[in-house]
């Protein structure tokens, strides 16, 4: 599917993972190359700069995991990212077909394998879900195209609208959804009539066809051979009918691939399916995390480095963990937590995890206890000195107000830092004297 795309950067990782030590300039040439690799396998200018940037600003900013090299850190940053490329904000969710009979709209360019693909998921539907599926044709311009969705579906074994010659696609599909409620169907798909090149007339006809039969999904097939075109074409028939996912079609081929890259940064729709072949079982959920795999073929680095990543959390919530039970809970102690806590998300995320607490996470924002709060209580733990840190009750005024101003803020934060400080700690040597810190941390972690 990524073949030249993944010897590309195969190439480029591997010469980054055998470096012990890596500097800058490494990571700088390595980025490099990648930007390169993206755009010869026609991922846009875009996407392929703002990938790079990511990855620039992650790999920087990373604390450095023992048991790993940095330069397997680095495929894993870029695994991460082509997984968030890919995935957009969230996985694509299952096709809606909820409510039956759910009418699917199939979109896209003639040749794009629109037909091949309606049948390839009407048997799908029928074989994993069990669903009884209605095929149509719109196609009323090519008669062939109309007799090839009838055999399709007798290949695989449901049933096609029967044609009936000289009606409009609106007719079509107003006959195919009115089949499909008295036939008792679960699926009923509407494949729409393809044009070499994406004309008004066209636009016209799907538009007509989506107000009449108000489809639950309506999903643009589009070849993924032809690269940045086929974002591109997604571009304009979202723009003029709306679709709700992209399946890409012709996977199959040594395609360089950009065209999954770039569409949902581009098109901010999610592709859904993939296309592998000819044959009606060539068809693929699209999943973004296995692909970046495929994409990397580095599969074995990324699982070390999230192995190590658990490893050193684990030893770090367990030293935690024995510091609490001795009733020991100094400023960096404090800043562990609060630095866990920006990770799970802030406080929105912490709390949002817990039922009942969403409420509870707006009150406490608007009461000015926020991220940036946490971001705050940071910096002024790190303004401290390392003496200071571990034994805050030495402070005097004129420190504090040395400190305070070294990040920025006003003493009376500080002071607010320091008496919450003092009750966690408090609480924490109550606790150890149970005994039962350990295991409360060690849960919460
Ligand atoms: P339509 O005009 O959009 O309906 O396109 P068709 O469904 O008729 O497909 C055009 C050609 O592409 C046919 O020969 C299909 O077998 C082929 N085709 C469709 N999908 C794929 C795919 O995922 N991989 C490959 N290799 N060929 C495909």
């Amino acid at each position: 599917m990524f073949e030249s795309l993944s010897e590309r950067l195969g190439s480029v990782f591997d010469r980054l993972t055998k470096q012990g030590a890596l500097t800058e300039a490494d990571v700088d040439t390595a980025l490099r190359e990648v930007r390169v690799a993206l755009l010869e396998a026609d991922v846009s200018l875009a996407v392929a700069r703002d990938f790079v940037k990511a990855v620039k600003g992650k790999a920087t900013g990373q604390a450095v995991t023992k048991s790993v090299t940095p330069g397997q850190q680095v495929v894993k940053i870029v695994h991460d990212e082509l997984v968030r490329t890919l995935a957009g904000d969230g996985p694509a969710d299952a096709l809606k077909i909820d409510n039956p009979p759910a009418t699917i709209l199939m979109v896209g360019l003639q040749g794009s394998g629109k037909t091949t693909t309606t049948a390839k998921l009407a048997k799908r539907l029928k074989e994993k879900s069990g669903k009884r599926v209605l095929l149509a044709s719109l196609d009323t311009n090519r008669p062939a195209a109309m007799e090839q969705l009838a055999i399709l579906a007798g290949q695989i074994g449901v049933d096609s609208l029967p044609i009936v010659k000289g009606e409009t696609a609106v007719q079509i599909a107003k006959r195919a959804k009115t089949q499909a409620a008295m036939g008792g169907y679960d699926v009923v798909f509407l494949d729409t009539a393809g044009r070499l090149h994406i004309d008004e007339v066209l636009m016209d006809e799907v538009q007509s066809v989506r107000d009449i039969a108000q489809p639950r999904e309506t999903l643009l097939v589009v070849d993924g051979l032809t690269g940045q075109d086929a974002v591109n074409v997604a571009t304009e028939f979202d723009g003029k009918v709306g679709i709700t996912g992209v399946v890409l079609t012709r996977m199959d081929g040594d395609g360089r691939g950009g065209a999954a890259l770039s569409m949902r940064a581009v098109t901010g729709k999610p592709i859904r399916f993939v296309g592998l072949g000819e044959k009606m079982d060539a068809l693929e959920t699209f999943e973004p995390d296995r692909v970046a795999g495929r994409i990397l073929g580095m599969g074995d680095i990324v699982a070390l480095v999230e192995k190590a990543r658990e490893t050193f959390e684990a030893e770090q919530a367990e030293r935690m963990a024995r510091r609490f039970a001795k009733g020991l809970f100094n400023m960096n102690d404090l800043r562990s937590q609060l630095e866990q806590m920006l990770k799970m998300g802030g406080m929105q995320g912490v709390m949002g995890m817990l039922p009942g607490m969403g409420k509870m996470a707006k009150a406490a924002e608007d009461a000015g206890f926020d991220d940036k709060m946490l971001r705050r209580q940071i910096a002024l733990i790190q303004a401290m000195t390392k003496k200071e840190r571990a034994n805050p009750d030495m402070l005097q005024a004129s420190r504090k107000k040395r400190i305070a101003a070294g990040a920025g803020l006003d003493v009376a934060e500080l002071n607010r830092l320091l008496k919450q400080h003092k009750q966690m700690a408090d609480m924490m040597k109550k606790m150890g004297k149970g005994g039962m810190m350990k295991q409360a941390v060690k849960a919460m972690m």
